[in-house]
Order: structure tokens, then C-alpha cells, then sequence
């Protein structure tokens, strides 16, 4: 079949590594079903936008790639589904956009293909699965659970993904053994509360014990959590990921906030004490282990005293990234109800301040690596320019360097030798 004749498609995704993951599932499925992927900026005969709804600017955003697609192609079919496509407001919001033809919920994700495939004329062959269309050869995403049984007061998540569902153990071990036998280098654990994983199977499961199943297959490649609760980070997932090389020494834990107060409102079910003793117990027993976190400001209740308590107990923390966010207030969650304590200007700087600490956190983290040998997984893009190569440590810092290109797509040991706010930079 001349591939040339195949409908088009293009699939743009906001959001979390779940999303990631059913965005490489989509395009499997599309590929497998006889439509074809076009790259960004190539007009397409379908466009899927997979969208997120944690805050207000993802869902601008998701507007935002709804229109540009409109433009590039008016007579494109536009889908999209995804948190966004999930409550009956947001959908309306949504379809009164024009060219959104199509709003899929999440539960039918696995169902666009088949809904396209009766739209267009596609003819099956044998054409096989372009693997690079799904995951990058070096790193893939696997999702092992969806949902969530927390109830944080500011998030939107449980109410359009739903309760924490796990994967079966046989099936997760099915896909990432066909992933390392296509030479994946790096499998990426994703879930909504990953943490959660196995809790509603029988029997009853943890991460730990999936993760001492995959850290037994034998290979070349290396797993990462893609994002823990605090109150999952067990003495049991510590000392396997202290024992275990093939697990990345990395835990990106989500904060939220490092005043105990906020946190309550926020109904984490945490204190900042137990958060410190924890991250405690992690760098006792696992050297050089990176953490990184997620914080939000402006959450209602949070002034001036709240805030310089959260940037204390971060500068204590010394986390080796932060990602900061602004809150915002989702409709249907407790906090939409509380009433705000900052101005948008307060909020503005607050944001400003705890990203400038983050970015001195982690150049501290990356001084600690200096003279040390670190493995890096070769990315497959040289640098323009330059030609230096890159990856990331299995502690989640990108690294430069000069090497071979057979060094590309294998996890080599770098030393790490300069390092500067822009750069860091090492010798193969
Ligand atoms: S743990 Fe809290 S923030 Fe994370 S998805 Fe569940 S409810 Fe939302």
C-alpha cells in the first residue's frame, strides 16, 4: 500500500506522563489501524489534541493548539479527549470552538481508532508499528495505573479520571519486556497516583514488589518512577531502590507546600515533619539520590508567613528541581469554595521567588556531581552547532558531551566537568 494515500494524523498532548503513555497508545493504534502520523507543523487530515485540566492555563493552552490546528487545516477533523473532554462544562466549552468535531472521554481513548477508522477510508495491511511513532527509542512510558483515591482539596483529577485502577502485574511485565526487546533504554513507570499501584489487586501488591520483578529481567536498561506521592515512598521502595542499580536514583515527589497549615487545607495527608524524615530516610540510604518536587503558590489561605515557611522548609529540603505552580481554582474540588489570600501580584512574585530558589537548588545539586563519574543514557540528537552529544543522569540532569555516535541510544559513564547555570558538561 502507498502509505502516501493514508489519512493523516497528528496527535499534540498536554498533560501528565499518563497522558504520554495513551498518546504513544493512540498512535499505535491508528498506525495499526492504516492512518499515518505527520510530524508538528505538517498539515494533517486528523487532529488530536489530549488534553489536560489541572489548571486554568492547561486549558487555555488546550484552546490555544485547538485553534492553531483550525488554521493550518479548516477541514481537518478535529478531535479532542483527554481531563478536559470529561465534564459536561468543559465539553460544552469545547464544542462551541470551531472545528471540534469530535470529544472523546478518557474511558474511550482506546476507541478512536475504530471511531476514525469508520469515518475515513482506510484500507489494514501489514505495514508494521513504527516504533519510534509511540516511544522514543531510548526511553518509553508504561502506564500501570489511572486514577486517584486522594482527595487533595485543589485537584480536578479524581473527579474526570476516577478511582485508582491498577494494571495487572502479567500484562505490565508483557509490555515492558517487548519494550526492552525492541532496546528501550529507559522504562518510565506512569500512573495518576502511581504510589497506589496494586493496592485494589488480589492480592494485594505494592511498587516495591513490581519493581523487584522488573529490576530482575536481565539487559542493558535502567527504570524511573515517574512521580510518587510522599505517603507511598515506603522503608520497603527505599531499600529495594537502594540495592537495585537498575532503578534511576530519582524520586520526583510532589510537596505542594512546606507550611503544615496549607498542607491540612490542601488535605494532604502529610506534615512537613514527615515529609523531611522521609527524604531523610531516601539519602541515608541511597547516595547521591535525586529529589525533585512540585510546589503551588497562591493557594488559598497561604500569606506572607505561610510562603516564607514554605521557602525555608524547600531551602532545607534542597530539592535538585522544582517545578512551581500557581494555584487555580478548579470548579467541583473542596478549594473552590475557600477564599484567596494573595493578589495576583503576590502570587506572581511568590512564583518568582521560589522558581529563582529552584534554580539555585539545582545548580548546588549539579556542584555535587562535579569530578563524579554519572551514567547518562545517549540521546539520539546531536547538538546543533556543536555536535556535543547529550542525555540524562539517572539522578535527572542533562549532561554534554563529546563521544562517538556509536555511543548514541546506550547508557554510558560520563565525568561530570563543568558546570555553569546553562550548562552542564562532562567527558565520556
Ligand atoms: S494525589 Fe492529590 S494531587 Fe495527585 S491526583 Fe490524587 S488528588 Fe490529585
Amino acid at each position: 500500500m502507498n502509505s502516501r494515500k493514508r489519512p493523516t494524523f497528528y496527535i499534540k498532548t498536554v498533560g501528565c506522563k499518563v497522558n504520554q503513555y495513551e498518546e504513544a497508545l493512540i498512535k499505535r493504534q491508528l498506525t495499526e489501524a492504516g492512518f499515518s502520523g505527520v510530524r508538528a507543523g505538517e498539515r494533517a487530515d486528523i487532529y488530536i489534541v489530549n488534553s489536560c485540566t489541572v489548571t486554568h492555563k492547561a486549558d487555555r493552552d488546550v484552546r490555544r493548539i485547538v485553534r492553531g490546528f483550525y488554521r493550518q487545516n479548516p477541514h481537518g477533523r478535529i478531535v479532542v479527549t483527554g481531563c478536559y473532554a470529561e465534564s459536561d462544562e468543559d465539553r460544552k466549552t469545547l464544542a462551541g470552538i470551531p472545528g471540534v468535531g469530535l470529544l472523546v472521554r478518557n474511558a474511550e481513548k482506546i476507541s478512536i481508532a475504530d471511531i476514525l477508522s469508520g469515518e475515513f477510508s482506510v484500507i489494514k495491511d501489514n505495514e508494521k508499528y513504527c516504533h519510534s511513532l509511540h516511544h522514543d527509542r531510548d526511553r518509553s512510558f508504561i502506564k500501570i495505573q489511572d486514577g486517584c483515591d486522594n482527595r487533595c482539596s485543589y485537584c480536578k483529577v479524581p473527579l474526570v479520571r476516577g478511582l485508582s485502577r491498577s494494571r495487572g502485574f502479567d500484562e505490565i511485565m508483557a509490555e515492558i519486556r517487548e519494550f526492552i526487546g525492541e532496546g528501550s533504554r529507559e522504562i518510565v513507570l506512569a500512573g495518576i497516583c502511581l504510589g497506589a499501584w496494586g493496592r485494589d489487586l488480589s492480592p494485594r501488591q505494592s511498587i516495591a514488589d513490581l519493581l523487584r520483578h522488573l529490576a530482575g529481567i536481565e539487559g542493558d536498561f535502567r527504570i524511573r518512577l515517574s512521580s510518587i506521592e510522599p505517603h507511598y515512598v515506603t522503608q520497603c521502595l527505599i531499600d529495594l531502590m537502594a540495592s537495585s542499580p537498575k532503578i534511576c536514583r530519582h524520586l520526583h515527589i510532589p510537596l505542594q507546600s512546606g507550611d503544615d497549615n496549607i498542607l491540612r487545607l490542601m488535605n494532604r495527608p502529610y506534615t512537613t515533619d514527615d515529609f523531611k524524615k522521609m527524604i531523610g530516610r531516601s539519602r541515608k540510604a541511597i547516595p547521591g539520590i535525586a529529589f525533585t518536587t512540585d510546589v503551588i503558590v497562591g493557594f488559598p489561605g497561604e500569606d506572607a508567613a505561610s510562603f516564607a515557611r514554605t521557602c525555608a522548609f524547600v531551602k532545607e529540603l534542597a530539592p535538585s528541581r522544582i517545578h512551581v505552580f500557581s494555584y487555580s481554582r478548579r470548579q467541583g474540588t473542596a478549594a473552590a469554595s475557600f477564599k484567596k489570600a494573595a493578589t495576583a501580584g503576590d502570587v506572581k512574585e511568590r512564583q518568582k521567588q521560589l522558581t529563582s530558589l529552584g534554580r539555585e537548588l539545582a545548580l548546588k545539586f549539579a556542584e555535587g556531581l562535579r569530578g563524579k563519574k554519572e551514567m547518562v543514557l545517549v540521546e539520539s540528537r546531536p547538538e546543533t552547532g556543536t555536535g556535543a552529544l547529550s542525555g540524562y543522569t539517572d539522578t535527572y540532569v542533562k549532561v554534554f558531551f563529546k563521544a562517538p555516535r556509536s555511543a548514541i541510544h546506550h547508557i554510558v559513564p560520563v565525568v561530570i566537568t563543568e558546570i555553569d547555570r546553562s550548562r552542564i558538561a562532562g567527558v565520556c
